[in-house]
């Protein structure tokens, strides 16, 4: 599992779940990318992932594996 953390935002991607069909970087391309050598999707380095809040959250919800969790992260400490 891979986990990207970005202005209070965390999302991670449960790669073992992945299917790689690409619904989550076709919703949300600036954070999602599918990666053609392992057929599973990452996230863009650096994606920033507030400001695409919105697409993040429903890539997520349009995930047919369930595979992308987007959570509130801890204030830091
Ligand atoms: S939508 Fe879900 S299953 Fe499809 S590529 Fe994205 S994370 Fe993987």
């Amino acid at each position: 599992m891979k986990e990207h953390v970005m202005h209070g935002l965390r999302v991670h991607i449960h790669k073992d779940m992945c299917c790689g069909f690409g619904n989550c970087a076709t919703v949300c391309p600036a954070v999602f990318q599918l990666d053609h050598e392992t057929n599973r999707v990452k996230c863009v380095d650096c994606a920033p992932i507030d400001v695409h809040a919105d697409a993040v959250a429903r890539a997520a919800d349009e995930c047919p594996a369930q595979a992308i969790s987007l959570l509130i992260a801890d204030a830091a400490p």
